[in-house]
């Protein structure tokens, strides 16, 4: 690290001592660019590491709401709009109770980058509130949902920032977000991403994060001579991100033997495909019950509190629940256990620990900014068709997806090289979006 890079790291780190996360996420991309500002020096001329570490405006309110039983509840909601140099604010809304600004901070830096690698016109946001979807009924969610965006619409708009979903927001709350948003501007535009079908989703999107996930490692697979087929897959997660990507890697050829919710871990060596997968989903979307009832249902281990990484064997790993999820130990126990490649389906599921374990061991490591990304880049598709006003079939979406995958792991990958650090995934990725980005500050002014 050069002294321009680590003067900014050390000032954030004075400055926000207490945002571990997004600490964790500013020093990855920091460390990565320090060739970069190295080789062009107009970048700390222009102070541009100083300004994209900063969000351009924070928002934060109170969401007061009503359970079923008549009680006052108080959450804390959030928007964070950290970046508009190449598009309007794009990122998604989480709900969950570990929610707070510095995790929020941590996501949006996040989604500036991979926003970027997706080469669609979107800046960097995201937001949320601590409160859990889990155990609420969905009347509940819905005086939720609305009371939330009663505050959000003043600062959203389809040209200004449009928010998705994220963990704890599916379907269900964009669609009450939606809503809500409507009838207060009294307008039906594209101000959301992930709508239902009907009124101006896209086809492909709720499948999109996982199925890019899937076409990224697949590349990563390919650039090493190999791919899915027959492959044993070890995934973490039973949400939205997970549940599609072991639906594309059974259509690829390879066996999901594990997922796993936030009380513990299933291994199920016949493969979550077929009948047993069409259960999780039920299970997951409808029922919204926990992972050990699969375990139930078709006798297998399920292990209480426990992540999936150190139980058994396996060829490729994508963790798709959450950050940190993956400590230096489970790293290691995946390297021990003939892990061939990881790609982060999950938004940084891997501690730093971790990341050094796979790039000391030469395992491709594809982080999950590049990784995910085709989540939101199906969500640019989806306010593209709103722009229009037409929809897509499902294959030229899928087929769109599917290249924009292959350009991301193309340019993550000429951008490693063009670097001096060849196939490391972290580095081209983090390259190859800022100089987009930073690019375009330095066209627009000192602004922000
Ligand atoms: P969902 O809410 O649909 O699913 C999240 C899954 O992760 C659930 O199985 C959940 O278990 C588990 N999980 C959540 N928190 C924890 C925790 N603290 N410890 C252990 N397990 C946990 O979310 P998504 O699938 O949408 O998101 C998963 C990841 O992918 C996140 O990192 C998200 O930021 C990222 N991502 C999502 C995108 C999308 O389009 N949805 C786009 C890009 C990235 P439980 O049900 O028990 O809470």
């Amino acid at each position: 690290m050069n002294e321009y890079v680590s003067g900014v790291l050390d000032d954030l780190k004075k400055k926000y001592y207490w945002e571990k996360e997004f600490l964790q996420a500013a020093e990855e991309v920091l460390e990565s660019l320090t060739p970069v500002v190295e080789r062009d020096p107009k970048y700390k001329a222009a102070g541009i590491l100083e300004r994209i570490v900063e969000p351009e405006r924070v928002v934060s309110f109170k969401i007061p709401w009503q359970d079923d039983k008549g009680n006052t509840r108080i959450n804390s909601g959030y928007r964070v709009e950290f970046n508009s140099a190449i598009g309007p604010y794009k990122g998604g809304m989480r709900f969950h109770p570990s929610v707070n600004q510095g995790i929020l901070k941590f996501l949006g830096f996040e989604q500036i980058f991979k926003n970027s690698l997706t080469s669609l016109p979107m800046g960097g946001g995201k937001g949320g509130s601590d409160f859990d979807p889990k155990g609420k009924s969905d009347a509940e969610v819905m005086r939720f949902c609305q009371s939330l965006m009663t505050e959000l619409y003043r600062h959203i708009g389809p040209n200004t920032d449009v928010p998705a979903g994220d963990i704890g927001v599916g379907g269900r709350e964009i669609g009450y977000m939606f809503g809500q948003y409507k009838r207060i501007v009294n307008r039906f535009e594209g101000v959301l991403t992930g709508k239902g079908l009907n009124w101006g989703g896209s086809l492909v999107r709720p499948e999109a994060t996982g199925f890019g996930a899937v076409f990224f490692a697949e590349e990563m697979l390919k650039a090493n001579g190999t791919d899915f087929s027959g492959k044993r897959v070890m995934l973490s997660g039973s949400g939205n991100v997970a549940q599609y990507a072991a639906q594309k890697i059974n259509q690829l050829g390879g066996t999901v033997i594990s997922m796993s919710d936030s009380a513990g871990s299933i291994i199920d060596e016949n493969g979550i495909s077929g009948e047993r997968w069409e259960y999780l989903m039920d299970l997951k979307n409808n029922r919204r019950g926990r992972i050990k009832e699969y375990a139930d249902e078709y006798g297998v281990p399920y292990y209480d509190a426990k992540r999936p990484w150190g139980l058994t064997k396996a060829d490729v790993a994508l963790p798709c629940a959450t950050q940190n999820e993956i400590s230096g130990d489970d790293a290691q126990e995946l390297v021990k256990n003939g892990v061939i490649a990881v790609a982060e389906g999950a938004n940084m599921p891997s501690t730093p620990e971790a990341v050094e374990v796979f790039l000391g061991n030469k395992i491709p490591f594809g982080p999950g900014k590049a990784v995910n990304a085709g989540g939101v880049a199906t969500s640019g598709l989806e306010m593209s068709q709103n722009s229009m006003r037409l929809n897509w079939s499902a294959e030229e979406v899928e087929e769109k997806l599917h290249t924009i995958m292959v350009n991301i792991h193309r340019s993550c990958a000429e951008a490693a090289e063009e670097y001096g650090t060849a196939g490391n995934y972290v580095n081209g990725a983090n390259i190859a979006a800022f100089k987009k980005v930073a690019d375009s500050m330095l066209d627009q002014g000192l602004v922000f």
